[in-house]
């Protein structure tokens, strides 16, 4: 993904949060003040439709009761004493004749030619963008009576509301694109950081980039807090990897050497063809030593860097000691040693039984290798509160004290060992599986007494 191509999408991303939160802002304060707008509208035009109805029905009974000249002193009184000011009233003769009460403006200012009928009726202004409501009430003797009011005052009320409300929606656009942007900015930068430190990575190949956490507790930060342990996971995988080659390359060094030294000797004179078959013998036993070492290096290696693929599950410990002293029961024989084994049923631990038993072979191997004739090997199993615990005891010839923190290092043999085969990998190998176990291992030892070497293993109960 190339540095560019991430700057583009996360403009594009704030861009696009910026404008969905402004959207989302004007769309909610426009559907509020439209909400109002409609409610404001509707109450004032209730509001005059009732003034409308309320005059028209004491103005009707006032005609009944003294005609038109009970009705103009009614709205004469009215007028004097400041009620219902700017009401249009007319009545309308039996014979078409008219008679204007009251009037708001001019006669000529509304259209008045469509009022002939009873009930709700409209007349627009000839001059501006208002109407009169009118109510009819037709009586028996075939008069009109009409009332109504113009729409002026109302206008001019939700005029001023439209203006502020204008003004208003405006501040809010405002107010939503700035606080959109600076939100937006603010809970991107921790996507910010992120993205400096994937491409201070993909450009330097360096993984001790780390992104700041600002411990809030949010998920941008826990994403933070996991994208630092990964690198920091990374960063270790990688180190120990190189080590681990680092380390198999300098191992392999001497035996290749060695290879090489049996290959020029034989071809340094002539020789008869049985030199040169024990020659070849001797590439071909030095070869198969290589190839077992490089296994077991490789296996170190990826135990202590992590990367080793464990089939871990919940493994009786008893029969996977079982196994391995089956392996060595007639060699032990042969070597006039004794195995003994106490290893209580039901102890249990999670992990790869393969491995386990790896671990269990290369230290009987040894007892076996490291114990004169007539010896005894023992081996034996206990609970230790969250442990399981596993010798491996002999009465060998023991390691001297010096040697005793240098056993567990890669290609190291005690030099009493040298007459007996081996590698000097077995406890490498032992350590690095039960480390990898989330175990840990001892030894003690008294020269010419023997040793006992211990496993620590998390219980699986
Ligand atoms: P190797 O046995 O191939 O030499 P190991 O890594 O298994 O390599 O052991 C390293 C060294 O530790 C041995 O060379 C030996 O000196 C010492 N050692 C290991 N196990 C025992 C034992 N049971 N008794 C005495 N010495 C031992």
């Amino acid at each position: 993904m190339s540095s560019r191509w991430i700057d583009r999408l996360r403009h594009a991303l704030g861009f696009r949060l910026a404008l969905w939160y402004a959207v989302i802002f004007v769309v909610s304060s426009l559907a509020v003040t439209g909400l109002t707008y409609f409610l404001l509208a509707s109450s004032l035009q209730q509001r005059d439709r009732e003034i409308i109805e309320n005059s028209l029905t004491e103005y009707v009974r006032s005609y009944r009761e003294g005609g038109l000249a009970a009705l103009s002193r009614t709205i004469a009184n009215d007028q004097a004493a400041g009620r219902r000011e700017g009401l249009f009233v007319r009545v309308l003769g039996q014979h078409e004749q008219l008679t204007f009460l009251s009037m708001p403006g001019p006669p000529s200012e509304f259209d008045l030619g469509r009022l002939q009928t009873p009930g709700w009726g409209i007349a627009p202004s000839r001059r501006q963008n208002i109407v009169l409501e009118v109510a009819s009430v037709q009586l028996a003797d075939g008069t009109l009576i009409q009332v109504g009011k113009s729409t002026e005052s109302r206008e001019v009320l939700l005029q001023r509301f439209r203006d502020v409300a204008g003004l208003v929606t405006l501040t809010v656009v405002l107010i939503a694109l700035v606080g959109g942007t600076v939100l937006t900015r603010s809970a991107l930068r921790p996507v910010d950081h992120l993205i400096e430190a994937v491409r201070g990575v993909t450009r330097t190949g360096r993984m001790d980039a780390r992104v700041p956490v600002r411990q809030t507790g949010d998920a941008v930060d826990e994403l933070s807090g996991l994208f630092n342990l990964m690198l920091a996971r990374i960063e270790a995988l990688v180190e120990g990897m190189r080590g681990a080659l680092d380390n198999v390359a300098h191992d392999l060094r001497t035996p290749m050497a060695r290879l090489r030294g049996i290959a020029e000797t034989a071809l340094g004179e002539t020789r008869t063809p049985d030199d040169y078959r024990e020659a070849l013998a001797d590439c071909l036993e030095e070869s198969d030593r290589i190839v077992t070492m490089l296994e077991v290096l490789m296996d170190i290696s990826e135990a202590e860097t992590g990367t080793m693929r464990l089939e871990r599950r919940p493994t009786e410990i008893a029969a996977v000691v079982r196994d391995a002293v089956e392996l060595y029961r007639d060699v032990a024989e042969d070597r006039q040693l004794t195995i003994h084994e106490d290893l209580p049923p039901a102890l249990s631990v999670v992990g790869d039984p393969a491995r386990l038993r790896q671990v269990l072979t290369n230290l009987l191997d040894n007892a076996i290798k490291y114990t004169p004739p007539g010896g005894r090997i023992e081996v034996t199993a206990r609970q230790d509160g969250p442990d399981v615990v596993v010798s491996v005891a002999d009465s060998g010839t023991g390691v001297p004290p010096g040697d005793l923190p240098r056993i567990w290092e890669r290609l190291y043999r005690g030099d009493a060992s040298r007459s007996e085969r081996g590698l000097g990998l077995g406890l490498s190998l032992v350590r690095a599986v039960v480390h990898a176990h989330g175990g840990k291992v001892a030894v003690e030892s008294t020269p010419g007494e023997g040793s006992v070497f211990t496993i620590h293993l998390p219980s699986g109960n």
